[in-house]
């Protein structure tokens, strides 16, 4: 499809090597590996960018421990903090235009949900932004003796983050990490997935033209075995905040365990969409669709099995199967698609291993079960039907695609501990109009985040977290302030 670049896009998209974002400036890696970024939509290469050497990342992480230190960010008060990251909300919005196309040409999302992105990003800033203003300890009564003691606690600045983030919301994920850093006085090393780094180098930028002072954002690109591990082991980062698989979460976990950083791990989910017995089942295929088809399927919360009443499940696969046969993929600059390409030939593939894995353990394909178009990495929106609950690998293993397994299940016990049956823990979906039923159901589901009548949805102010091989820890609302600070006990005698 053809479009025309936006000229401040085309300056990323020339065929160099793209400069890394160090100490408020470009600068050209010391590496001579280049890692080529691709169009998904079009296989096109849109630009190369550094795998970043081990002397690039020590140059960032002092710049990012200097600015922490010795340079403009710690004099400033939470006010001026306020005040610069409410700027840089301004400027984001203002680029979106530029934003949403980047996002699109190196993610392959569709152009409405990169602008949403944006606009989620801006809003991130501007939650943060009044978090800057409100971080507080407490005063304590001690029962110390020999004389009166004051004590209160007191929250700092951790210190450098090193953030390592996933490829599917990249510019949500820049936001998500760097905002509670800007609002807790923190400085930050952030990496962003070698599959979609353009956007994250682009809001570092702007980061400038809000007043940012240089060394606090610092962007490193490449691979993790080296630039996200140089991270992880670096001795002057003091937090890791990693969203990504479960498989390379532990990695990064034993890696930060080496230099006793702290971590938070944000990671896989095989989520449930459980479908009670008493739910609207109107409302119910729609939402479903929207709960697996979003993104490519490409969400960590994104609701891959769905459990249905026996008395209900063939009408109701039927019609979750029309919707996904009915839905037009193509390239996300086209208006009229409603689902775009995977991330990359090699996410492509792996999604359809799990396809032809379903099809061979006997599993019946309701829609799509095939890669579309000869040029682009296409999936069509795919439907499973697996009634007797067969334990195949589309079921127990996060696929990460727009794929979604169908299971019959009989009375409200045997659906939660079919929902439960997984080593996961991130997040489901309840639909149902039965208080009862609903507080029954919630309270003994294993999910850090859990959504009734609604597909799942994000907010700055909402934690997210995982439980079981989901994650340690939580991100966004007051939980990213807590993982971002240092709490200081002080006791005074008088
Ligand atoms: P991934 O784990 O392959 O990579 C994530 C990041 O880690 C990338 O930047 C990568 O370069 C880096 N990395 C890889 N190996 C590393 C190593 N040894 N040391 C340091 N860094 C390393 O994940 P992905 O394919 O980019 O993203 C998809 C995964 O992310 C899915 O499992 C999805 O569920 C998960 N995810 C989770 C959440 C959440 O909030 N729980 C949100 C989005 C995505």
């Amino acid at each position: 499809m053809e479009y025309t670049a936006l000229p401040k896009v085309q300056s990323f998209l020339n065929k160099e090597q793209l400069p890394l974002f160090i100490d408020g400036k470009q600068q050209p890696s010391q590496s001579d590996k280049k890692i080529a970024v691709h169009n998904p939509a079009t296989e096109d290469i849109l630009a190369y960018i550094p795998n970043a050497s081990k002397a690039d990342t020590d140059l960032a992480v002092n710049a990012a421990h200097k600015a922490l230190n010795d340079g403009q960010w710690p004099k400033l008060l939470a006010n001026q903090r306020e005040k610069i990251m409410l700027k840089y909300a301004d400027i984001i919005e203002k680029n979106e235009p530029e934003l949403a196309q980047l996002l699109v040409l190196e993610h392959g999302k569709l152009y409405v949900d990169a602008q949403k992105e944006v606009s989620a990003a801006v809003n991130c800033f501007r939650y943060y932004a009044g978090w800057s203003t409100k971080i507080e300890g407490s005063t304590l009564d001690v029962s110390l003796g020999g004389a009166s003691h004051f004590a209160y606690t007191k929250r700092e600045p951790i210190g450098v983050i090193g953030a390592i983030a996933p490829w599917n919301v990249p510019i949500m994920m820049y936001a998500w990490k760097t905002a509670p850093a800007l609002a807790c006085g923190c400085t930050i090393v952030f990496k962003p997935s070698e599959e979609t780094p353009l956007t994250a180098l682009f809001m570092a930028e702007l980061s400038l033209e809000a007043g940012v002072p240089e060394g606090v954002i610092n962007i490193i690109t490449g691979d993790g075995q080296n630039a996200g591990n140089n991270i992880v082991t670096h001795p002057l980062v003091s937090k890791i905040t990693f969203t990504g698989s479960t498989e390379v979460g532990k990695i990064i976990g034993q890696g930060a365990a080496k230099t006793l950083k702290e971590f938070t791990l944000e990671l896989g989910g095989k989520n449930p969409v459980l479908v009670l017995d008493d739910a609207d089942i109107t409302k119910v295929p729609k939402g479903a669709a929207k709960g697996i088809f979003y993104n490519q399927g490409q969400v960590c919360v994104s609701g891959s099995r769905i459990y249905l009443p026996k008395n209900k499940y063939d009408n109701f696969v039927a019609d979750l199967g029309s919707i996904a046969n009915g839905m037009k993929t193509g390239n996300g600059l086209d208006s009229t698609s409603q689902m775009g390409p995977l991330v990359s030939q090699k996410h492509m593939q792996n999604v359809m291993r799990y396809i032809d894995s379903g099809k061979q353990s006997g599993a019946e394909v309701v829609a799509g079960g095939s890669k579309l178009f000869d040029k682009g990495y296409y999936v069509a929106p795919t439907v499973f039907s697996n009634p007797e609950n067969k334990n195949i690998d589309i079921l127990t293993e996060e696929i990460f695609g727009p794929v979604i397994v169908a299971v019959a299940y009989d009375g409200i016990d045997d659906l939660i501990q079919k929902a439960n049956d997984t080593s996961y823990g991130l997040a489901a979906s309840v639909w149902t109009n039965n208080v009862s039923n609903m507080h029954k159901t919630l309270e003994k589901l294993n999910a850090g985040m859990i959504y009734v009548n609604s597909p799942v949805r994000s907010d700055p102010n909402l934690p997210l977290g995982g439980f079981n091989q989901s994650g340690i820890g939580n991100e966004l609302g007051s939980e990213s302030i807590k993982a971002y600070t240092r709490l200081k006990s002080v006791v005074i005698a008088y």
